[in-house]
């Protein structure tokens, strides 16, 4: 192991990241994108009650040690390392910042089963926001053909994202 080859840790542009989050909902599409929503209990502080950002940290606000669940739970969004081929960097001076690159994702769409295809055709437009240009392309989404086979999971995150109020 040599610690000066380390590359440094890439980040995602804030739209791949909220792409992320929403391609998470999908069975089909949290397999490709390498990712997973997990439900995580969230803490307070014992004594002031403040919202505690990690439970195994000393309370920002009072410096208590003392740490007890809410009862309540936040998504996180878990990221496993794999391939992505398509995440690329947002700007040649910023190579550790990446962002998803419709044009090498589009080389993936019909890698994969039919029903899957109709997911990656799906956020892929989700990203690109441009039905006609997406036609151009040969990259469109026929909802309807792709209601006769999606699975319940894949319907809901089609429903879901078309209702996420941040997208577009
Ligand atoms: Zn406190």
């Amino acid at each position: 192991m040599n610690a000066t080859t380390e590359k440094p840790k890439a980040t995602l542009s804030k739209p791949t990241e909220l792409l992320f989050w929403l391609a998470a909902r999908s069975h089909s599409l949290a397999e490709q994108f390498g990712v997973q929503l997990i439900d995580e209990q969230t803490f307070r502080c014992g004594t002031c009650h403040a919202d505690l950002p990690h439970a195994d940290e000393d309370c920002p606000k009072c410096g208590s040690k003392v740490a007890e669940p809410t009862g309540a739970f936040k998504e996180r969004l878990k990221i496993f390392p794999q391939p992505r081929p398509w995440l690329t960097p947002v700007h040649p001076s910023r190579p550790n910042e990446l962002t998803f690159n419709p044009e090498v994702y589009a080389k993936s769409l019909s890698d994969c089963s039919e029903y899957t295809e109709h997911m990656r055709r799906f956020i892929l437009n989700v990203w690109l926001r441009n039905p006609t240009y997406a036609k151009t392309k040969g990259w469109e989404f026929d909802l309807f053909k792709a209601m006769r086979g999606l699975d319940s999971n894949n319907l809901d995150a089609v429903a879901f994202i078309i209702r996420y109020p941040q997208w577009p």
